[in-house]
């Protein structure tokens, strides 16, 4: 159920145009749909797993559970950026970038 942007009379979400006024319902909106949940996590934490995994390969003695965080950060960069790419346009730049560090500080970490 949406409302109609002329009149404001219910109508059903796939109208094409109101059948009370005749406004088109399905004009572009500022906004491209999703959000920015997916996207602006995965590439946070895509940055966080890379420098932990850098930090890693740096370090002379490996912490296991140091490690094992790396890993699992660089895990949830992949999946969240790849949700992100795939699910939505909305930040797909973000989505992509915290895939990419994700599969990047992956690849550090199991070269460790
Ligand atoms: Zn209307």
């Amino acid at each position: 159920m949406s409302f109609c942007r002329g009149c404001g009379t219910t109508l059903h979400e796939t109208a094409p145009t109101c059948p009370h006024c005749g406004a088109p319902q399905n004009l572009p909106s500022a906004d491209t749909p999703g959000t920015l949940w997916l996207p602006v996590p995965a590439l946070v934490v895509g940055i966080l797993a890379l420098l932990a995994a850098i930090g890693l390969a740096d370090s002379e003695l490996i912490d296991q559970e140091e490690y094992i965080g790396t890993l699992l950060f660089a895990g949830i960069a992949i999946a969240l950026g790849a949700v992100g790419t795939y699910q939505q346009e909305k930040g797909r730049g973000m989505s992509i970038a915290g895939l990419v560090l994700g599969s990047i500080a992956l690849v550090i970490g199991l070269a460790i």
